[in-house]
C-alpha cells in the first residue's frame, strides 16, 4: 500500500478531483444483516443507514468542501499515467460491464487489463458458452446486449446462441469488447498490471501499475476492482476471504480442429479421454465438457483441471506455477488420449491452441458489508438494495468431493452491500470476487452474472465521481433508477424462476 502526505491543492489540479477527504471515524457501528434478509438496507431516501455501512463508512465529505481542500501527493512519486473519474481494473466480463456502465453514465472511464486483450476467462477458455447473458432468451441489460451486438456484427463465425448463453469465437470477442468500449467512449490500456493500491487512510485513490517503463500511478475518483482475485482490495488492505479447505479448480482449456462432426460427437471425445486415464493419469477425473466453438468446425474442451491436485491457490506464486505447468502436461495427455484412440475420426483431431493461462474459478473474495450465501441463492432472496441479480446454477466447477455441479438455483438479488468492501472506501467490487461465501461464489460466477455486478459497480462509481462523494455514500435508489434506465429489471416478481 502506498503512503501519502497531504499538501495544499494547486488550483490547476483541483479540477482533477484528486483530493483528500476528511475522515470521520466516529461512524464505526457495524451490523451484520440479520435473519430477515428483506429487512431495510436503505433509509427512505435510498441511502444505506450508517449502522450497516461498516467501518469504512467513516469517510465523510463535509458539505463538499473537503473535496477541494487538499491534494494527495505520493511521498515517493511515480509518473502519473492517467487520472480519471472511474478506473476499472481487470478487463474480464465484470470489468467490461463496469467500464461500459461507467462510461455510459458519463464518467471519464479507463479500463486497464493485465493481458494484451480483453475478456478474462471468457477469452482464456477459448470458446465457452457465456452463460446467463440472456436468461430465458431475454435481454438482461443494455451492456449485455451491447456486447452481444458487437460480437454478432462479426457474423456467423463469431457467435452461436444457446438458451441463455452466447457461444463465441474468442478472437471475435476480443475485437467486440474494444468496439463496444470505443462506442461508449471508454478509454482502455492493455498489458498494464495493478501491483499496488494508492490509499490515503482507508480510501483508495488509484493503483500503481507495472509497465515496461517501470511503476506508474493511475489516479481515480473511484475504482472498481474487477480483477477476479480482488487484487486492488487486497493491496489496499481490505479484508478478503479465502476458503481454507478447498478452492474451485483451475483449468487450461484446449481448442481442437480437424473434427468430422458426422463421425464424432462430443461424448466420444469425453469417453476416449476417460478410457485412457490408466495410461494417461494426468487427465481430469471429475468432468470433461466438449462444445463447438461458435458455429465453426472446431471444438473446445473445458474440464475439471487441477481438481485432482487438491486445493491450489492461484494467488500463491509457487502453487500457481505448479498448476500452470501441470495443466500444459495434462492438456497434452488429453490430446494423446484422443490421438491414440481406436476411433480413426478421433485420431485425426488436431490440437491448435490452449488458453494463454489457466482459467481461475476462485481465489480471494472481498469481505463486504454483506456476505451473500448459498441459502440466498437457493431461496431466490430479494434485497431492498438490490443492484443486480444472478441466475443459473450452483456450480463448484468440478471441485473434488463436491456434488454441487450444475444444480439449478433460484434467481436472486445481489445487494449493493455485497459489492461494497466493509472497511475500504473509494472502491467497489464486480464479478467473481464480490462478497460471497465459497458456495455462493460458485452460484454466481457465470459470465452474464459477473457482467451484471460489474455494470452496477461501474454505474455506482460514475455516480459517486459525479457527485464528489464516496461510492459508499451514494443514494442506492438513484443507482437503481440508473440501472433501470439501462434496462436492468430489478423487480423480483417479474422473474421466471424455472428457466435459467
Ligand atoms: C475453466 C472455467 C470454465 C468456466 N466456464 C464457464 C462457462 O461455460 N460459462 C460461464 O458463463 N462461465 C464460466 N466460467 C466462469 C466465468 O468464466 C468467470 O466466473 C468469469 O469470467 C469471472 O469474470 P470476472 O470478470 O470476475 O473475472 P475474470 O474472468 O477472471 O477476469 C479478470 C480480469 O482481470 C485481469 N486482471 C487480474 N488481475 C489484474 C491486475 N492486477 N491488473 C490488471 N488486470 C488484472 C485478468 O487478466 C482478467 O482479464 C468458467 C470459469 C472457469 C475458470
Amino acid at each position: 500500500m502506498r503512503k501519502f502526505v497531504r499538501v495544499p491543492v494547486p488550483s490547476t489540479l483541483k479540477s482533477r478531483g484528486i483530493t483528500a477527504v476528511q475522515m470521520n471515524h466516529g461512524i464505526s457501528a457495524k451490523k451484520r444483516l440479520g435473519e430477515n434478509h428483506e429487512e431495510k438496507h436503505q433509509t427512505d431516501d435510498g441511502r444505506i443507514p450508517p449502522e450497516i455501512l461498516g467501518d469504512g463508512g467513516g469517510s465523510m465529505i463535509s458539505g463538499g468542501s473537503a473535496l477541494s481542500a487538499h491534494v494527495v501527493e505520493p511521498s515517493s512519486r511515480h509518473t502519473v499515467l492517467d487520472s480519471v473519474d472511474v478506473l476499472v481494473v481487470g478487463g474480464g466480463p465484470a470489468g467490461i460491464g463496469a467500464a461500459l456502465g461507467a462510461a455510459r453514465a458519463g464518467a471519464n472511464t479507463l479500463l486497464i487489463e493485465n493481458h494484451a486483450f480483453f475478456g478474462g476467462t471468457a477469452s482464456w477458455a477459448l470458446g465457452m458458452g457465456m452463460n446467463q447473458m440472456r436468461p430465458s432468451g431475454q435481454p438482461r441489460s443494455v451492456v449485455h446486449e451491447h456486447l452481444i451486438r458487437c460480437i454478432a456484427a462479426y457474423g456467423d463465425q463469431a457467435i452461436r446462441f444457446g438458451r441463455h448463453s452466447v457461444h463465441c469465437n474468442v478472437e471475435y470477442l476480443k475485437l467486440a469488447v474494444m468496439d463496444a468500449l470505443d462506442e461508449v467512449g471508454a478509454k482502455y490500456l492493455v498489458r498494464i498490471q495493478a501491483v499496488d493500491a494508492i490509499v490515503e487512510v482507508n480510501r483508495v485513490l488509484g493503483v500503481v501499475v507495472a509497465t515496461k517503463r517501470g511503476l506508474m500511478d493511475m489516479l481515480a475518483k473511484a475504482v472498481v476492482d474487477c480483477t477476479g482475485d480482488a487484487d486492488v482490495a487486497f493491496f489496499a488492505g481490505a479484508e478478503t476471504m479465502t476458503e481454507p479447505t478447498m478452492l474451485m479448480p483451475m483449468t487450461l482449456s484446449l481448442a481442437l480442429t480437424n473434427i468430422d462432426a458426422a463421425k464424432v460427437k462430443p461424448a466420444d471425445l469425453k469417453a476416449a479421454i476417460l478410457a485412457a486415464q490408466p495410461k494417461h493419469p494426468l487427465t481430469p477425473s471429475v468432468f470433461i465438457e466438449v462444445q463447438q466453438i461458435a458455429q465453426s468446425r472446431s471444438w473446445y474442451i473445458n474440464h475439471s483441471g487441477t481438481a485432482d491436485l487438491g486445493r491450489i491457490d492461484a494467488t500463491d506464486p509457487v502453487e500457481r506455477s505448479k498448476a500452470e505447468c501441470f495443466s500444459r502436461r495434462q492438456a497434452y495427455d488429453m490430446v494423446r488420449s484422443l490421438n491414440e484412440s481406436d476411433n480413426p475420426a478421433l485420431r485425426e483431431i488436431e490440437w491448435v491452441a490452449s488458453g494463454p493461462q489457466c482459467s481461475v474459478r476462485e481465489t480471494r473474495r472481498v469481505k463486504g458489508v454483506y456476505i451473500l450465501t448459498e441459502d440466498d441463492a437457493r431461496a431466490g432472496r430479494a434485497f431492498k438494495d438490490t443492484i443486480a441479480w444472478r441466475s443459473g446454477y450452483v456450480d463448484l466447477g468440478g471441485e473434488k468431493g463436491e456434488d454441487r455441479y450444475g444444480q439449478m438455483m433460484m434467481i436472486h438479488d445481489v445487494p449493493f452491500t455485497s459489492i461494497l468492501p466493509e472497511k475500504i472506501d473509494g472502491l467497489l467490487i464486480g464479478g467473481r470476487c464480490i462478497s460471497t461465501t465459497h458456495v455462493a461464489a460458485g452460484a454466481g460466477k457465470s459470465i452474464g452474472n459477473c457482467m451484471a455486478t460489474g455494470h452496477a459497480a461501474g454505474v455506482a462509481c460514475a455516480l459517486s465521481a459525479r457527485k464528489g462523494i464516496l461510492p459508499r455514500e451514494i443514494n442506492v435508489s438513484e443507482l437503481q433508477d440508473k440501472l433501470r434506465d439501462d434496462n436492468v429489471n430489478l423487480e423480483i416478481k417479474d422473474r421466471e424462476q424455472k428457466t435459467p
